[in-house]
């Protein structure tokens, strides 16, 4: 048996991060164990994971098949140099990968964070057009509202204000479209929304503005998760991919949050129809248990590398624990359980049943949109005019009281459960959710 977990009053030395740490301080919320569905808290109250953890447990917690892929890894081999040495559940971990890619999508480069990842994909579209002698290429073009890590890259493509305006300048060369979160048309939509595929459009203004020629590379969530789950429009990442094909830029899809099932597919793309030159992912690939992300991408430009410039045949980026025999470990039994149990396609059976609880909140106090997708949604509230303070925060903490974990960003209050989720726990998120907007002034 594991020995009791000891809860701390040492409070000081750990500097929180995305946190308000002296509230946090104040009155600590602090979870001790967790299995499936359910994380235990230090009093000892049961809480419904309705978001995954941070959008990442897919597979729920503490699942034993990933336990001990871990647990016997690290005794076997904990660690191998990332660089000029291997070791096989690297290549096999890449291998099985691949196979969940969309076709042609064949090559992995290891990271172990989603905002590693993101930098890593930059850094590979401004050098995939320099070995092929279009270093005029250096725009990267993200989206307002946009979040793809807390990297000088990830920020500078990101759109979110509050993330970058601490820091200074961000990289230059970094342009932005607008984002298609559109209320006026689209409140209470279910799945995609219906308008608002013509913001596309701001691509093409945005390259009649710098030309073609200067841009490597555009960066997309398929659904802006971070930022309060923000749907696409039908039609619009079809066109965004077309523009890019028009124009020899490349597509990024920052899938940190939507691969590995959230949407009801192993990735957006699969569910979209529409696929990227690169791909970025983390969080579900290891379920969340041990830190790894990964960089997915298309052949030809992993070949641009190989055939490319002597001096670009090395690619000179890499992380010390790119590849970590744990983290490859955690992500192939995390992949057994997925394949397993049919995780990665189980967000489009419950999608219906997920849609019509969710949005059975709508005509509670303050509540202006509810949106879904797969196994994601949203609640989004009116903001209070003049105030700093958030309904959706107040709300996030009345959950947590009553034995639910939810996540706010703003006025909206994001949902994404693990994919073990049961039509009953659906109806406990919501039940208890209605309960707590009830409650809101
Ligand atoms: N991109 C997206 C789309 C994300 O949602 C996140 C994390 N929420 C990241 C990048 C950054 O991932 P990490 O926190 O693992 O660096």
């Amino acid at each position: 048996m594991n020995a009791p977990t000891r809860v701390t009053n040492n409070l000081e030395a750990f500097w929180m991060p995305f946190t308000a740490n002296r509230q946090f301080k104040a009155n600590p919320r602090m979870f001790v164990s967790a299995k499936d569905m359910h994380y235990t808290t230090a009093d000892g109250r049961s809480v419904l994971d309705g978001t995954a953890g941070l959008w990442c447990c897919n597979a729920g917690h503490s699942r034993p098949r990933i336990v001990e892929a871990i647990q016997h890894q690290a005794a076997e081999l904990d660690y191998a140099p990332a660089f000029q040495m291997g070791h096989p559940k690297a290549f096999d971990l890449a291998s099985r990968l691949v196979q969940l890619t969309p076709p042609g999508m064949d090559h992995v480069f290891f990271t172990n964070s989603g905002s590693e990842a993101v930098d890593t994909a930059l850094k590979t579209a401004l050098a995939y057009h320099r070995a092929r002698g279009e270093g005029s290429r250096f725009r990267l073009i993200g989206r307002e509202r946009g979040y793809h890590g807390v990297g000088f890259g990830g920020i500078s493509v990101g759109g979110i204000v509050s993330n970058r305006k601490m820091f200074g300048t961000m990289l230059t060369g970094v342009d932005h479209i607008r984002h298609t979160h559109d209320l006026s048309r689209n409140a209470f939509s279910r799945g995609l929304p219906e308008f608002g595929a013509e913001y596309a459009e701001d691509l093409e203004r945005v390259i009649a503005l710098h030309d073609a020629s200067t841009i490597a590379a555009v960066i997309i969530e398929p659904v802006a998760g971070s930022t309060g789950v923000l749907i696409p429009p039908k039609g619009y990442l079809e066109r965004i991919r077309a523009i890019c094909d028009k124009h020899g830029i490349l597509l990024i899809f920052d899938e940190v949050i939507t691969g590995f099932g959230r949407l009801g597919t192993p990735f957006a793309a699969d569910y979209f129809g529409v696929t990227p030159d690169l791909m970025t992912v983390a969080k579900g690939i290891t379920s969340g248990v041990i830190p790894m992300g990964a960089m997915f991408a298309k052949k030809h430009i992993y070949e641009a590398f190989m055939q490319g410039p002597e001096h670009m045949i090395e690619f000179f980026h890499g992380y010390t624990y790119s590849a970590n025999p744990v983290a490859c470990a955690a992500a192939l039994g995390t992949l057994d359980v997925y394949q397993e149990e049919g995780l990665l396609t189980r967000a489009a059976e419950l999608a219906p049943y997920w849609a019509d609880a969710i949005h059975s909140l709508k005509g509670l106090p303050h509540v202006i949109d509810i949106r879904n997708l797969g196994l994601i949604g949203a609640v989004e509230l009116e903001p209070i005019q003049g105030q700093p303070t958030k309904r959706a925060f107040t709300a996030f903490l009345k959950a947590y009281d009553k034995g639910l974990l939810i996540r706010t960003t703003g006025d909206i209050i994001a949902l994404s459960p693990p994919l073990i989720i049961s039509k009953a726990e659906i109806d406990d998120l919501v039940t208890t959710l209605g309960d707590v907007l009830k409650t809101l002034d």
